[in-house]
């Protein structure tokens, strides 16, 4: 069909149509349009304007249409935009080399996806390969990916009705303002949680064990920071067990928290690194796996039973060496470090002082969260129906929100001004102030 008028209307009309959604009832849908967006910000088709606080599905990192990330794209287009995994490419080659210097010392490889859900099942499939063990635990609150293993590693509700994937056993992460181990304060979270966690291992046969699967700082789970010593003790855990530990970065890594990896402020290194997001801030999709030594070394002679046709797409590989090349020239991961110190953490402290409905506010960097709740003393979750009116009126004042049950998450791009930041804190202020009224 031809669209001779293209505007929000027209475009809705289209996109239902045909567009069948991500975990949604299909029926009862009624999308923003969104036309173009520059840094920080969005626009529909009649000039309305947002300012982006959700990052999109917190993966613009750099910001829309970054002009040195379009550049480096549009040259790669003219020189090459497909080749197969099995070929060497300089791009390929060059995002491998800038990705790797990322990581901690004894990271020697990285495998291409095209995302975060394949990065975590091949990480997944290595670390079942070079251990022999079958079983994989990772945390209740947590999501890894909608695909075979990465849903069933999840811990949300939407592994339930996706349960495929063998071998996968859930346990209680951290989670001080919620704790299921009735701790009053980080020391005792760490430590109950991780004497729970060896109890896990012991039951389920600590020779059974091929991986612990843990988000470095859970995200859609509630940006849920973990406590002093936890994950150096799952890492003591790991190592007792001879388990292999893998951390996913995919939405905490490359300059969310303020770090080039959210892993670099506990000062833990896993064996396996599983990214996307972030890395090239999705102009072209692409994840992967950052390989430690003590597992490439197990395929120098083995075969890796895994590959994808896109493995390495050149255009991704363009968008993440030009992306990192970036992050690096603006300091964009500093950005991300002095607006969360300096505005988001500060704000959000003066905005739980302001509304009773605030029960916990918490994150590094741009990586932030505000849990809403009935009542402080009971901490009951504020209710779906007050939610809803919350997103509605943010929205309404131009600020696109990241909400998740009865949290928003504070999840600008890492490029965000302090201006921008302090603008989107104040349509949260407002729209909490609106709830009441
Ligand atoms: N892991 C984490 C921590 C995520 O937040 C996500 C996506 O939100 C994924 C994995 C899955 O990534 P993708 O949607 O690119 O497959």
């Amino acid at each position: 069909s031809v669209h001779t008028a293209l505007n929000n209307q027209t475009v809705k009309q289209l996109d239902r149509k045909g567009v069948f959604y991500s975990w949604s009832v299909q029926g009862s849908l009624d999308p923003l349009v969104i036309k173009s967006g520059r840094g920080c910000w969005l626009w529909d088709y009649e000039g309305r304007e947002y300012l982006d606080f959700s990052s999109q599905l917190v993966n613009t990192n750099i910001g829309h249409q970054h002009p040195k990330v379009l550049n480096a794209i549009k040259a790669q287009v003219d020189e090459l935009t497909t080749i197969a995994p099995s070929h060497a490419n300089y791009a390929r080659g060059l995002a491998a080399e800038k990705v790797l210097a990322r990581a901690p010392a004894g990271f020697d490889k990285v495998f291409f996806t095209n995302g975060g859900a394949d990065a975590n099942e091949n990480a997944i499939r290595m670390a079942r390969a070079a251990t022999g063990r079958e079983k994989v635990l990772s945390a209740y609150r947590s999501y890894h990916g909608g695909t075979g293993s990465a849903i069933a590693a999840t811990g949300d509700f939407r592994r339930v009705p996706n349960e495929y994937a063998r071998g996968h056993v859930h346990f209680f992460s951290p989670y001080l303002y919620r704790s299921d181990f009735w701790a009053q304060n980080e020391e005792e979270e760490a430590v109950r949680a991780l004497q729970h966690l060896r109890r896990v291992i012991e039951a389920e046969g600590t020779t059974a064990v091929a991986a612990i699967l843990l988000e470095t700082v859970p995200g859609t789970a509630g940006i849920l920071v973990p406590p002093n010593g936890y994950l150096a003790g799952v890492r003591a855990l790991a190592d007792e067990f001879g388990i292999a530990l893998i951390f996913d970065e995919v939405m905490a890594g490359f300059g969310r928290t303020g770090e080039w990896l959210a892993l670099d402020h506990f000062g833990v290194t896993p064996d396996l690194i599983t990214f996307a997001k972030g890395v090239n801030s999705g102009y072209v999709p692409a994840g992967g796996v950052l390989i430690s030594e003590k597992i490439s070394r197990h395929f120098n002679d083995s075969m890796f039973f895994g590959g994808l046709t896109y493995s390495g797409h050149p255009l991704a590989m363009a968008a993440i060496c030009a992306t990192l090349d970036t992050m690096e020239e603006e300091d964009i991961v500093g950005n991300a470090a002095r607006i969360g110190a300096n505005v988001l953490a500060p704000g959000l402290k003066q905005i739980a002082e302001r509304h009773e409905n605030v029960g916990d506010v918490r994150g590094l960097g741009v990586f932030q969260a505000i849990e809403l709740v009935e009542d402080r003393a009971t901490r009951q979750p504020l209710n779906a129906k007050a939610m809803g009116q919350l997103k509605a009126a943010m929205i309404e004042r131009g600020l696109l929100p990241f909400v998740v049950a009865n949290r928003i998450h504070v999840v600008p791009p890492c490029v965000v001004t302090a201006h921008e930041a302090e603008q989107g804190l104040s349509i949260i202020n407002d729209s909490l102030a609106s709830l009441r009224t």
